[in-house]
C-alpha cells in the first residue's frame, strides 16, 4: 500500500467486494485515498476488515484500467478511441439494427453485482423499457439463483433470514458448503467469537476448511462426497423426524401440517437413514445421527450455506431441504437461528431485489402480473412486455442459434465466469454487438464490440445490500476518472436508443425504487444518512427496517414443506474421469482477480494451486508442487498440485482466481433443475503429471 501523507478528511462508504458489507472510512488527501479504516459504527462489520477491503482498492488506480471509450466494427478490428457520444452512438444502432433484422427479442443485458443498485435498476430498466424485452439475468444466474428459488417456495421471499448481530445469540451453527474464513472473513471472525464462547459448530463439506481447522474450534466435520448434499440434509431430516426431534408445536402453529406430514413420511424412509445413504454420501452415519441430534436439541440454531450449496444440478433442492430442516426444528423467526445464504459478491442481493431476473421485476414481482406491470407502465411511461425473458445460458444457446445478436454486460467478466468457456466463446462469436461495460479490458472484451468504461465504487455515489438485506450508501470519494459514473453511462446508453432516462443524482433513482418497490417504500438516502444502514422490507409496517424476518408468520403465510427427492447429478466418474473436482477461494483473492490481482502488494498474487490428497497423488506419480494436467470431458488446464489430506481420496479441490488457470473450462453444461444455476461444484476430472502450461 502506497500511504500519501497525512489525510485530509474522510467519507464512509462500503467495501465493494463480498457480501458482509463492511463499511470504512475513506481517509482522503484531495482525491487520492491514503488509507482505509474500518468503520466502528459499522453495522455489518462492528469495526472489523478483512485484507481485501482493507487494502485492495489500489486497482482504481491500475495502469491497465481503460478511461476512454472504445469501438470497432470487427473483433478482428484495433480498438478506436472515440467519445462517449460516439461510443453511445455506434453501440445504440448497432442494437436498433439487430432489432431491425432479427426482431424486438434478439437482444439483452446482464447487470453487475458489483455495481450499486441504482445502476443494476437503470440497465434492468433499461432493457425492460428501451429494449421492449425481459432479456435481463445477473450473475446470480451462476451464484445464488436456487437460493432465490428454493427459499421462496418455502417461505415466500428469497432473502437470508437474519442480521449477522444474530450470530451472538446462536448456540449451534450448521456451515453448509462454505468457507467464510476465506469468503465472508469479518463474518467468519464473529462467528468464531460465537464458538470460543462455547457455540456448536457442524461442517457439511468436502473439504476440511478453515473453519474446521481454526483453533480453539471442535468442529463436527462432515465430508461429504461432492454433489450429495440432498442426500446428506435429508439424512439429517430423517434422524429428526424418526427420532421424535420435530418442534411440533412450532411446525402446527407456523407451518401447513399436511404438507409437513408428507415431507415427514418421506424423510421418514430407510432409504433416506444415514446407514442406507452412507456408502453414497461418504459420511459416517454417527456422525450425521449426532449432527442432527446437536443441531435439533442444542438450542438455537443456524444454518450458513454459500456456494456448495447452490452450484449443483440439485441447487435449488437443496435450498429446500435446509429450508425444511430448519422449519421442522422451529429454528425460525428469532435471534440465532435462521437459514442464511452467505453471498459472494458485494451486491448480489440488490442486483437480485432490482429486478434483474427475465421473470422478475425489482421487489420479486413477476412480470406477468397485470397490477404491477400497470404501476412500472405508469411511471416508466411505456407498455411492458408480458413474457419473461432468456436466462444467461438461453441467451448462450439462442446466440449459437442464430437468434440473439447483441448483448450489453454490465461489470461481470462472463467468459471467465461461466461455466463451458468454449460454449462462451461460440455465443460471444455469433453475436453482431457484445457491449462490455467495465473497469478494464476483461477476457469478454475479447469479443466485444463496444467497450464503456467503467467507474469504481470510489467515484460514485448509490447503495449496495449485503447477504443480510442490509442497504449501505457507497459514497464518491473522487471524480470518476473515466469522465462518468456507471449510472451515468447507462443514461447515455438509454438515450442513445430513444428512452426518457432523466435522473440528477442516485437519490432520484432510488426514490424511483422506493416508489415501485414495496420492500424499499420506506427507504430514501435521507434515512441512509440518519440511520447508517436499514434492512429490507423497510416500509410503513417497519420504517426501520427488518432485521430478522420470518417473525410473527412467513412471508407465503405457512410456511412450506417440500418433499426433496435426491437426484444424482449426470456428471459421473467412471474410469477415464475418476476424481470429482470441486472449487472454492482464498481470502486474499477475490473471485476471478480483476481486483485483487491489480493490486500492489505481490504477496497477494498466490496461483491457484489443485488439492490431490497423497493416495490419490501417490498412485499417479504426482509429487507437492508438480505441474499437473488437469482434464474433464469439457476441457483441460495445467497448474501446480499441492498434496494436503484437507480433501478426502477420490476428491481434489481448486481456487479460479487466476485467469491462466482457466478452471471454468472443464466444468460441464449442468446445472440446477430449477435456476440452470451452473453445476460448478461437480466435475469428473482425471489428473496426469505435466511439464508445464
Ligand atoms: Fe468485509 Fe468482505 Fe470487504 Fe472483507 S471483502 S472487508 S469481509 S466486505
Amino acid at each position: 500500500v502506497i500511504e500519501i501523507g497525512q489525510p485530509e478528511h474522510s467519507v464512509v462508504t462500503t467495501c465493494a467486494y463480498c457480501g458482509v458489507g463492511c463499511t470504512f472510512k475513506a481517509e482522503m488527501r484531495g482525491e487520492e485515498v491514503v488509507r482505509m479504516v474500518p468503520y466502528k459504527d459499522g453495522k455489518a462489520n462492528r469495526g472489523h476488515s478483512c485484507v481485501k477491503g482493507r487494502f485492495a482498492w489500489g486497482y482504481t488506480n491500475h495502469k491497465e484500467r481503460i478511461l476512454k471509450p472504445m469501438i470497432r466494427e470487427r473483433i478482428e478490428d484495433p480498438w478506436r478511441e472515440v467519445s462517449w457520444d460516439e461510443a453511445f452512438s455506434f453501440a445504440a444502432t448497432k442494437m436498433r439494427s439487430i432489432q431491425e433484422k432479427y426482431g424486438r427479442d434478439a437482444i439483452g443485458g446482464i447487470t453487475s453485482s458489483r455495481c450499486t443498485n441504482e445502476e443494476t435498476y437503470l440497465v434492468q430498466k433499461l432493457i425492460r423499457a428501451g429494449f421492449g424485452n425481459n432479456n435481463v439475468d445477473t450473475c446470480a444466474r451462476v451464484c445464488h439463483s436456487p437460493t432465490g428459488y428454493g427459499l421462496s417456495q418455502t417461505f415466500g421471499t428469497s432473502a437470508g433470514t437474519q442480521d449477522f448481530d444474530s450470530v451472538e445469540n446462536t448456540d449451534v451453527a450448521m456451515i453448509i458448503g462454505a468457507n467464510p474464513a476465506s469468503a465472508h472473513p469479518v463474518f467468519a471472525s464473529r462467528l468464531k467469537k460465537r464458538l470460543r464462547q462455547g457455540a456448536k459448530l457442524i461442517v457439511i463439506d468436502p473439504r476440511r476448511t478453515e473453519m474446521v481447522e481454526s483453533p480453539h474450534v471442535k468442529a463436527l466435520h462432515l465430508p461429504l462426497m461432492p454433489g450429495t448434499n440432498v442426500a446428506v440434509v435429508t439424512a439429517l431430516a430423517h434422524v429428526i423426524v424418526t427420532e421424535g426431534l420435530v418442534n411440533e408445536a412450532f411446525v402446527r402453529e407456523r407451518c401447513d401440517w399436511s404438507e409437513f406430514e408428507e415431507w415427514a413420511a418421506f424423510v421418514a424412509q430407510p432409504k433416506n437413514s444415514p446407514e442406507a445413504t452412507a456408502i453414497l454420501t461418504g459420511v459416517d452415519p454417527k456422525d450425521l445421527r449426532e449432527a442432527a441430534r446437536i443441531y435439533a436439541t442444542g438450542g438455537n440454531g443456524a444454518i450458513y450455506y454459500g456456494l456448495g450449496v447452490t452450484e449443483h444440478s440439485q441447487g435449488s433442492t437443496t435450498v429446500i431441504a435446509i429450508a425444511n430442516l430448519a422449519m421442522a426444528t422451529g429454528n425460525i423467526g428469532r435471534p440465532g437461528v435462521g437459514v442464511n445464504p452467505l453471498r459472494g459478491q458485494n451486491n448480489v442481493q440488490g442486483s437480485c431485489d432490482m429486478g434483474s431476473f427475465p421473470h422478475e421485476l425489482p421487489g420479486y414481482r413477476h412480470i406477468s402480473g397485470d397490477a404491477v406491470r400497470d404501476q412500472f407502465e405508469a411511471l416508466w411511461n411505456v407498455k411492458l412486455n408480458p413474457e419473461p425473458g432468456l436466462r444467461i445460458p438461453n441467451m448462450f444457446d439462442a446466440a449459437i442459434e442464430g437468434t440473439f445478436m447483441g448483448i450489453y454486460v454490465q461489470g461481470e467478466d462472463i467468459l471467465q465466469s461461466d461455466p463451458n468457456t468454449k460454449h462462451v466463446v461460440a455465443a460471444l462469436s455469433a453475436m453482431e454487438c457484445v457491449i462490455v461495460h467495465d473497469l478494464f479490458l476483461n477476457e469478454t472484451a475479447n469479443y466485444a464490440h463496444v467497450f464503456l468504461p467503467g467507474s469504481s465504487f470510489l467515484e460514485k455515489d448509490g447503495t449496495f445490500t449485503n447477504a443480510e438485506r442490509r442497504i449501505q450508501r457507497v459514497r464518491k470519494v473522487m471524480t470518476p476518472k473515466n469522465g462518468l459514473a456507471d449510472w451515468e453511462v447507462t443514461i447515455g446508453l438509454a438515450k442513445a436508443m430513444g428512452l426518457d432516462m432523466h435522473y440528477n443524482h442516485p437519490s432520484e433513482i432510488m426514490d424511483e425504487i422506493a416508489a415501485l418497490t414495496p420492500t424499499f417504500a420506506g427507504v430514501s438516502y435521507a434515512k441512509l444518512d440518519e440511520l447508517g444502514s436499514v434492512q429490507w422490507p423497510c416500509n410503513e409496517k417497519a420504517p426501520e427496517g427488518t432485521p430478522v424476518m420470518h417473525i410473527d408468520g412467513f412471508v407465503r403465510g405457512k410456511g412450506k414443506f417440500v418433499v426433496t427427492e435426491y437426484i444424482a447429478t449426470d456428471e459421473r466418474t467412471g474410469p477415464r474421469f475418476p476424481l470429482l473436482l470441486t472449487t472454492g477461494r482464498i481470502l486474499s483473492q477475490y473471485n476471478v482477480g480483476a481486483q485483487t490481482r491489480r493490486t500492489e502488494n505481490v504477496v497477494w498474487h498466490a496461483e491457484d494451486r489443485l488439492e490431490i490428497h497423497p493416495h490419490d497423488a501417490e498412485q499417479r506419480g504426482v509429487r507437492d508442487g508438480d505441474w499437473v494436467r488437469l482434464q474433464s470431458r469439457a476441457g483441460e488446464t495445467t497448474l501446480r498440485a499441492e498434496i494436503t489430506d484437507r480433501v478426502a481420496p477420490g476428491v481434489v479441490y481448486t481456487t479460479f482466481h487466476h485467469p491462466d488457470t482457466q478452471a471454468n473450462v472443464i466444468t460441464t453444461d449442468y446445472s440446477d433443475w430449477a435456476t440452470n444455476c451452473p453445476e460448478y461444484k461437480v466435475t469428473a476430472v482425471q489428473i496426469s503429471p505435466s511439464n508445464g502450461p
